[in-house]
């Protein structure tokens, strides 16, 4: 396996599937399926969830709400979908902890680096919930964080565009998708791979990010081997 630490950031809008808001179970058993033939490979993973099926701080924001208080709605929304997904992988005989930025621990541990690690060493499945536990971040920015932190080989960022292209591949037919791009390159032709905060940290701490579709079958498998799939930025 090319990568013995992963760290997975899906989007929360990855798990409506094909409904309109929330969690689509099917597609949540589909995440564990892929998620599964990674971790028979040996492949500690950690995994980053967004909450926008749910809730996103700005939405909030463009109806008259407090930003700081959206955001920890937002934050919330991320720890439903993380107990989302920890049951669908358990579900599928895998074994999970979820850790959460903001302390909610009847339902989940709080957030500490060295027991993430211990679990990640025993296969264990760490889904870190809640963001950063800071208002005015987003999941993008806690999947580096985390992914620095826990020391994982890669940010595996899965999205429903299968890489980086020059331009807007759902707007642009023509659009060119790059195999491989340097940080200082994404930055000069201004494209879109993260937020800013979360782009500069992982560029800063010299951790790569693959930018790949989580919804095309084997593609999270194949990544882990090493093969030409989605996106590879880099240093
Ligand atoms: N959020 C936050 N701090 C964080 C992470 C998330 O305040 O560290 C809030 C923010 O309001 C955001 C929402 O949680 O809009 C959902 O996260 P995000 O939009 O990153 O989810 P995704 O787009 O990946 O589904």
């Amino acid at each position: 396996m090319k990568y013995k630490r992963i760290l997975l950031k899906l989007s929360g809008e990855a798990l409506m599937g094909d409904l309109q808001y929330g969690i689509d179970p099917k597609r949540l058993a589909e995440y564990a399926n892929e998620i599964k033939q990674i971790h028979d490979q040996g492949v500690e993973i950690a995994i980053v969830i967004g909450g926008g099926n749910i809730f996103r701080g700005v939405s909030g924001v463009s109806s008259g709400m407090d930003r700081v208080q959206g955001d920890y709605m937002g934050m919330l929304a991320t720890v439903i979908n993380g107990m989302a997904l920890q049951g669908a992988l358990e579900d599928h005989g895998m074994l999970t902890r979820l850790q959460t930025a903001l302390k909610i621990e009847s339902i989940a541990e709080p957030y500490i680096k060295r027991r993430a690690v211990r679990h990640l060493e025993k296969n264990r499945i760490v889904i870190f919930g809640a963001g950063t536990g800071n208002p005015y971040f987003t999941t993008d920015t806690a999947a580096v964080l985390r992914g620095i932190e826990i020391n994982a080989d890669v940010i595996l960022k899965g999205t429903r565009v299968d890489g980086v292209y020059d331009c807007d591949p759902e707007k642009n037919s023509n659009a060119i998708k790059f195999e491989t791009i340097s940080f200082e390159d994404v930055l000069k032709k201004g494209l879109n791979v993260m937020d800013t905060t979360a782009f500069t940290l992982s560029q800063e701490n010299k951790l790569p990010i693959v930018v790949f579709d989580m919804n095309k079958v084997g593609n999270l498998l194949k990544i882990c081997q090493g093969e030409n799939v989605g996106t590879v930025v880099d240093n």
